[in-house]
């Protein structure tokens, strides 16, 4: 006998969330052989386990599981503020990184969810909150409780806020009666594969991960040297194949209080960010769902960002920059920046780095950046 889902919504939408579903803890058999298929084509990266049944039974993450609540929280602001006009040169960071981290924002919205169906039912029920970092299929759990369609760049459309918007799921023994899927696929216009800088999208709902300048800028260690020009301003995520999608062109921007305020701007200054203090990222970036990745590569990607953009007025600090920081992984992208604008400030940088830094992978750089044209 299920319970009626009604009163979870309820409960949301007391609580700022009007994108709630419900569907079963079935396990989602269905995309065995497309998991599998992802382990034979090497396109799993190391965030996520290899392991298939993990990623479709939620059994196996809380024993007993009836059902799943299912959570499209938006994440997407009317506007941050973006600097003036200035000549400055500028990074690019996704919607998901700009406010509050939206992992803080579901957990919180999740917690509320859990005390309203304690209020209702007691404490005799299990459950366990998920966003991001388990192992089930959380999108395909979301689509199939009716809160949107997969697109064919791989995102949750919902059909009121479009892809900007953050998935949590809450696994529960108590068993509510399951929404409908309100179907399976977007318009398949193709637009998103089109606009892909990088071709990450290898056919409808086929990314490689491995291009993607989402995962690629999140990465630890050293950028792919192929893709550092493809990474063009992009220092965090990426919006450029759900800005185009028609799905997204009316979506509504998110009405929660939290998102309105930026911590990272949408288009940070580039040389400010590589002097950015620990102290300092404490209290900005480290806020958002970017700060989980450490100052240095955000620095990293914002060098590779300015080798991009090839303005001389940066060689100075950058020079700068490969004399002196401490850190080999952050020369060495210097080294490849300064490549880049090849001026003979540049050069001259790139020389004394070949011969005398004491790493050996950034003195191999600097040779390379010296040899290409
Ligand atoms: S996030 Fe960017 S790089 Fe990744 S698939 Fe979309 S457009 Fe391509
Ligand atoms: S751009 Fe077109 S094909 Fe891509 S997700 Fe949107 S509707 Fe689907």
């Amino acid at each position: 006998m299920f319970i009626n889902g009604r009163i979870i919504k309820e409960i949301a939408l007391s609580s700022g969330a009007d994108q709630v579903g419900i569907t079963t803890a079935e396990p989602l058999f269905y995309m065995k052989e497309r998991l599998e298929n992802r382990k034979k084509e090497h396109r799993i990266t190391p965030f996520e386990t290899s392991e298939p049944y993990s990623r479709i039974k939620p059994g196996l993450l809380l024993q007993d599981c009836q059902s799943i609540i299912t959570i499209a929280a938006p994440y997407a602001a009317a506007e941050h503020p973006v600097p003036q006009k200035t000549a400055e040169p500028t990074g690019k960071v996704a919607r998901c990184a700009r406010s509050l981290d939206y992992h803080v924002l579901i957990e919180t919205l999740c917690r509320q969810i859990i005390k309203g169906l304690q209020q209702e039912f007691g404490t005799g029920f299990e459950y366990r909150i998920l966003c991001d970092r388990s192992p089930l299929l959380e999108r395909e759990l979301v689509s199939n409780s009716g809160l949107g369609l997969i697109g064919e760049n791989c995102t949750l459309i919902n059909h009121r806020y479009g892809s900007y918007t953050a998935l949590g799921t809450i696994l529960t023994t108590l068993a509510f009666e399951p929404d409908q899927p309100e179907g399976k696929h977007c318009m398949q216009c193709g637009r998103c594969r089109e606009a892909c800088p990088t071709g990450a999208l290898l056919a409808p709902y086929i990314i490689n991960p491995y291009l993607c300048l989402s995962y690629l800028t999140q990465a630890s260690g050293c950028f792919p040297r192929t893709m550092r020009s493809k990474m063009d301003r992009q220092i965090y995520g990426c919006d450029i194949c759900q800005e185009i999608c028609p799905h997204n062109q009316d979506a509504k921007c998110s009405p929660i209080p939290e998102m309105a305020f930026s911590f990272f701007p949408a288009k940070p200054l580039l040389l400010p960010l590589l002097r950015l203090t620990q102290k300092e990222f404490k209290t900005t970036i480290n806020l958002t769902s970017a700060g989980w990745r450490g100052k240095t590569i955000l620095q990293r990607n914002a060098v590779i960002a300015l080798g991009n953009i090839k303005d001389p007025h940066t060689v100075k600090p950058l020079a700068a920059i490969l004399k002196n920081d401490n850190r080999a992984i952050i020369r060495l992208h210097t080294a490849w920046a300064l490549g880049r604008i090849r001026n003979g400030k540049a050069l001259f940088a790139l020389e004394k780095a070949y011969h005398n830094d004491p790493d050996l992978e950034v003195r191999k750089e600097a040779k390379l950046a010296l040899q290409e044209n």
